[in-house]
């Protein structure tokens, strides 16, 4: 077995604190990363707060992983010593159902397995990216252009492959108003995405303070939420709302901006359902929909697209020390936009 370090939960809404624990050893089909920086999302703190039932403790977070190559099994063959790799949010899946064949294999139905806070194959729980080192099958190890700063590439594995694949589903671009509900994380990714597909987008955001700096990322038009005023202006006008909320919140105002036969688009996780008037969605023939993460295949070309178009984070560097008051700024939405573990603090 190899000895990890990482900071881990050790119990539900537990401050995050050093600890040791073994990761696997490297099988033929593996890979070992050495880990260089890990984003922190929002799914980080629902599960150290156990928001939705499913957590396991201790509880080490991190899918936003991005590293250097520092042992290969045998047969691996897509990646070699020294190369720069990343890896999201899925581990493993059984490569043969319906889902993983269509490149969603994060929908596996047989045997999915997160990066952290789930069970592997054999049973045990699995540890995520704020630690030192992690051991994956190559298949689901990324391959990551050195071009780019790397701390500010770390959170594409996650934010940026959830707000990318809902965009292309559903060929947002040339000719769109797209509305981006929350400015945060994932917010920031798909305003970027957005705009580099050609949309015209809008910032939906509670925090007027945003309003400057949102300018700086390319965002078309700026609106705040709170204020019935603004929100009147953009009444009926969108062909796109992508709603990335981490709180519980009513979305009945933001189905009023989508245009007639407008698409909603949830990536947000907040533990409470909905309450959705049927007028809502009839009124308008609107369509909700929701989207999870990214398939292997798409995560591999989203990251070849920031390559390509220089595209990466807004991100703010932490040492491992700090990520206990990283947590409560990112629970009042004070980031901008997405903070990074300095893997070398740990
Ligand atoms: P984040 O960085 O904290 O951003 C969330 C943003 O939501 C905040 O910055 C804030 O933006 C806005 N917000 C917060 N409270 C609000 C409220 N009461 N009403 C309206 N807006 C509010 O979080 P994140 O990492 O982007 O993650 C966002 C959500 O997506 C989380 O629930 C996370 O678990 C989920 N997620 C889903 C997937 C998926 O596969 N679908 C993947 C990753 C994460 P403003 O200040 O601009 O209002
Ligand atoms: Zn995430």
């Amino acid at each position: 077995m190899i000895q990890a370090k990482a900071y881990a939960a050790l119990a539900q809404d537990a401050q995050l604190e050093p600890w040791n624990f073994e990761r696997r050893d490297v099988g033929p089909h593996d890979v070992q990363v050495q880990i260089l920086y890990c984003g922190v999302c929002h799914t980080d703190i629902h599960n150290v707060h156990n928001d939705w039932g499913i957590s396991i403790f201790p509880l080490v977070p991190g899918h936003e992983i991005v590293g250097k190559i520092i042992a290969v099994g045998e047969h691996v063959t897509k990646f070699k010593v020294g190369d720069t790799a990343g890896v999201g949010t899925i581990i493993h899946s059984c490569r043969e159902c319906e889902d993983c064949q269509s490149g969603h294999e994060q929908f596996c139905s047989v045997s999915p397995v997160q990066t952290y806070n789930n069970l592997d194959t054999e049973g045990k729980p699995t540890y995520g990216g704020y630690s030192n080192t992690i051991v994956v099958n190559e298949d689901f190890t990324h391959h990551i252009s050195d071009k780019l700063d790397l701390a500010a590439v770390a959170p594409l594995l996650c934010a940026g492959i959830t707000t990318w694949s809902p965009l292309r589903k559903w060929k947002v671009g040339k000719g769109h108003k797209l509305a981006v509900v929350g400015l945060g994380g994932l917010g920031h990714m798909a305003v970027k995405f957005g705009v580099a597909l050609g949309a015209e987008v809008t910032i939906i955001s509670t925090s007027p303070n945003k309003a400057e700096a949102a300018k700086e990322l390319g965002a078309h038009h700026f609106v705040v939420s709170k204020d019935d005023e603004q929100m009147k202006s953009v009444f009926h006008s969108f062909d796109f709302v992508l709603d990335s909320v981490s709180a519980d919140h009513d979305i009945n105002p933001y189905l009023a901006i989508l245009k007639t036969n407008g698409t909603y688009i949830n990536l947000g996780l907040p533990p409470k359902p909905w309450e959705i008037s049927s007028f809502s969605v009839v009124a308008g023939n609107k369509a909700i929909t929701g989207s999870g993460v990214g398939g292997l295949q798409e995560t591999q070309n989203m990251l070849d697209f920031c390559a390509e178009n220089n595209i990466v984070s807004d991100i703010e560097l932490i040492d491992m020390k700090d990520i206990n008051t990283a947590f409560d700024r990112l629970a009042k939405g004070d980031v901008r936009y997405r903070f990074v573990i300095d893997m070398s603090t740990l």
